[in-house]
């Protein structure tokens, strides 16, 4: 049963694809950014993202990054940049070093350690915010910001030449617009993020949600994991326009998942979410499943 998890879908202008399921692997890919959300086991879509941006250590998002590398440089494809918690760079460095050893080629690679507050520049007018999360050494998540110089409201009744005069004067026109596109938390406990204007803000949440059964409150806890009854809290104040809810585990059907969100969720919260889990098909089955 693993392909019937994979899912691709459209966010207003964006391409969401790849693969969610708690303690297996988590990746996704939003080509239209040209970057992926942690990596899993490298999958085809992932690897033709020329950002790779990782939110923790744990295997099951991060396995795929030396695979990541080395296909990258076989392939003659431009190296491929890394976000990672800056603790890790220097371990990663290593580890593509041995695997260099074992496979008698070290990869190229462009590996960048960041810290909460962080900003990078993915390409002009688009940089990854890095910011603190609640699960495991180092975790980050990850806002991507819309960066546009927009003409002050005082000079928009003014035509292009006026405007290039007023910019030789030496009169500052623009502003600067700050857009949060999409926010990333990877696995998290609920805490202070969701205070950032970035976080709040963002056109699209990525947010996992690992445990929806009433009595597992304690193994959301233990495993530093949200809560479905936290995620309805944590979105209350929230502006964001599409809730995507991942990690969900893999004994989870979505139309249970649905039915205690939705009994949890204010309706119109309810109707930004969408599951990153593709609906369980008759067809997807593996035969033994098939009845
Ligand atoms: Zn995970
Ligand atoms: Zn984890």
């Amino acid at each position: 049963m693993l392909s019937n998890k994979h899912v691709k879908f459209q966010v207003d202008s964006l391409t969401v694809e790849g693969y969610s399921v708690a303690g297996e692997e988590t990746v996704i890919s939003i080509p239209e950014l040209n970057l992926c959300f942690d990596i899993g086991r490298c999958p085809e879509h992932a690897l033709l993202m020329d950002n790779l941006l990782l939110s923790h250590g744990h295997m099951d998002h991060s396995a795929g990054i030396g695979y990541y590398f080395s296909q990258r440089g076989f392939r003659e494809m431009s190296p491929g940049t890394a976000l990672v918690p800056a603790e890790f760079k220097e371990k990663l460095e290593r580890l593509l070093d041995i695997w260099g050893e074992i496979d008698g080629n070290r990869p190229p690679a462009n590996i960048i350690g960041l810290n909460p507050g962080d900003e990078y520049q993915l390409r002009r007018g688009l940089f990854a915010q890095a910011f603190e999360t609640n699960h495991s050494r180092g975790s980050l998540g990850y806002t991507i910001i819309d960066r546009r110089n927009k003409l002050k409201s005082e000079y928009a009744h003014l035509n292009g030449p006026e405007i290039a005069k007023l910019r030789q004067s030496g009169q500052e026109v623009t502003y600067v617009l700050d857009v949060p596109l999409v926010t990333y938390l990877g696995d998290t406990m609920p805490g202070d993020y969701m205070q950032l204007e970035h976080v709040r803000n963002s056109q699209v949440l990525i947010t996992e949600c690992t445990f929806t059964e009433p009595d597992h409150m304690d193994r959301a806890l233990a495993g530093r994991h949200i809560h479905v009854s936290q995620l309805a809290d944590m979105l209350k104040e929230c502006n964001n326009e599409h809730v995507i809810i991942t990690h969900l585990s893999r004994r989870t059907f979505i139309r249970d998942a649905k039915r205690v969100i939705k009994s949890k969720f204010a309706p119109e919260i309810y109707k930004k979410v969408i599951f990153f889990m593709e609906r369980q098909k008759k067809a997807a089955l593996m035969p033994d499943e098939i009845k």
